[in-house]
């Protein structure tokens, strides 16, 4: 890449309780190979012989609680070891979390009440590149390796890690989250919101926010496993005004009841003042890594670009979304909130007209709509689009208004009834390279 040669492969020795700082770039592959003793990246340990391909564009941490021998192979933009992280704090966390899952299936075991056989419900907050989604994964990948299955939510519409940007969704845990492939996508349950900017209409994350958690509770109250195992919550790094309220409002909707604040002091105390009249809530202040990368809106605005392309074609470039003509006439697109607003002059009196938020519109079919994406609905009718998840996505390529006639991109072969929504025509998939 960029005609440097790559360096030989190199070994390093990491003394226990530190680990090795990693960014790789974007065009350029490495990887990695465990020599002696043990590591981790994120909760998931590296297996004992052979190497792991580390995807571009990473920025990883590799641990080792007892000491471990490593080899690398390929480009790196930094690397370098560090002795200072606040793993062990993190661990002694999941060890609490992990008695709570415990004393949660002993309830249960005892035909315990719902509240009793509830395992942790973790909310995971904090400002913008904190470590909050890294957090999130050691907790899961710690507990999967124990055998748990806690349910991963992210409610991070800019920097979600388990599909597009754009969407809350939820997913079981069953094992430790896989280095290349990430978090698995067998099942996620997606509610489609649009856009990466929750400001733009909060009150439909609400709602999908409310949507999901009434989907986790039905799941829970007939799994006792996964009720026990419990939640792990992650969530957007805006944390002021409009954002705190609707990290309150997570906590309340997902009746979170450990709360684990990243790296701001004030934040802690201001929830913990915010929840104390609720006593079954911890609110608790964790360390934040020094490791954390700090990434700039660019380099964020790129990540949601390449997460789009990823779900297309494939983290390692190898899926082949499938092209298909649709008729207009088979298809219905809707936009939720559309900020068409009633006119004055069908409102009573003295009525000021409001723009109803989660309002539904239907959107003609245009060429506006070349390179947005669409999710698709699992809703039957209009009125359940709301509250459906969806199937999945679709990337429109072309719109041919002559033929009447479009052409999208599909991505899963799984529709029937095809309802489409989208908030906002925001999402630009960059072309394959
Ligand atoms: P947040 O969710 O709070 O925005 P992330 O957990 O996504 O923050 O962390 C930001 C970036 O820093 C990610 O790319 C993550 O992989 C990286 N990162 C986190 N911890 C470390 C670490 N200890 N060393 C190196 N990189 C890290």
């Amino acid at each position: 890449a960029g005609g440097a040669a790559a360096p030989p492969p190199r070994q390093c020795v990491l003394d226990p309780r530190s680990e090795l700082r990693v960014e790789v770039p974007p065009d350029a592959p490495l990887r990695v190979r465990l020599v002696a003793g043990t590591a981790e990246i994120f909760g998931t340990e590296l297996p004992p012989e052979g190497w792991v391909p580390i995807p571009p564009r990473s920025k990883i941490a590799i641990f080792t609680w007892h000491g471990a021998t490593l080899e690398l192979d390929g480009v790196t933009e930094s690397e370098y070891p560090s002795e200072e992280t606040p793993m062990v704090i993190y661990v002694n966390t999941h060890a609490i979390l992990d008695a709570r899952r415990a004393r949660a299936r002993a309830a249960a075991a005892q035909g315990g009440d719902l509240e009793a056989s509830q395992g942790p419900r973790v909310i995971v907050v904090g400002p913008t590149d904190s470590g909050k989604s890294t957090l999130c994964k050691m907790l899961l990948s710690w507990a999967a390796k124990l055998g748990w299955k806690p349910t991963y939510v992210d409610l991070d519409i800019g920097q979600g890690s388990i599909t597009i940007p754009g969407c809350i969704s939820a997913t079981p845990i069953e094992k430790p989250i896989d280095i290349v492939d990430g978090i698995p996508l067998e099942m996620p349950l997606v509610y489609f919101y649009g856009h990466p900017t929750p400001s733009i209409n909060a009150d439909v994350y609400k709602v999908l926010m409310k949507e999901l958690a009434k989907t986790l509770e039905r799941q829970f109250s007939g799994n006792a496993e996964s009720r026990a195992a419990g939640m792990v919550i992650n969530t957007m790094g805006w944390v002021e005004g409009l954002g705190y309220e609707l990290l309150l409002n997570a906590i309340e909707t997902f009746k979170a009841n450990v709360v684990l604040v990243l790296g701001q002091e004030k934040l802690w105390k201001m929830l913990k003042d915010a929840v104390q009249s609720k006593p079954n809530i911890d609110v608790v202040k964790l360390q934040k890594s020094e490791g954390v990368v700090l990434r700039n809106s660019k380099y964020r605005q790129k990540t949601r670009s390449f997460r789009i392309k990823e779900y297309f074609y494939g983290i390692a470039n190898d899926l082949a979304p499938h092209s298909n003509i649709v008729n207009f006439s088979d298809v219905s697109v809707y936009r939720i909130g559309g900020g068409h607003q009633a006119p004055r002059s069908a409102l009573p009196i003295g009525a000021e007209p409001v723009a109803d938020p989660t309002r539904l519109v239907a959107v003609n079919i245009s060429t506006d709509m070349i390179h947005t994406v669409l999710a698709i609905s699992y809703a039957k009718e209009p009125d359940e689009i709301i509250s459906s998840n969806v199937a999945g996505f679709i990337h429109v390529t072309d719109v041919d208004i002559q033929r009447y006639a479009w052409e999208p991109a599909l991505a899963c072969g799984m529709w029937v009834f095809i309802i489409c929504v989208c908030l906002e025509p925001t999402f630009f998939i960059p072309g394959r390279s």
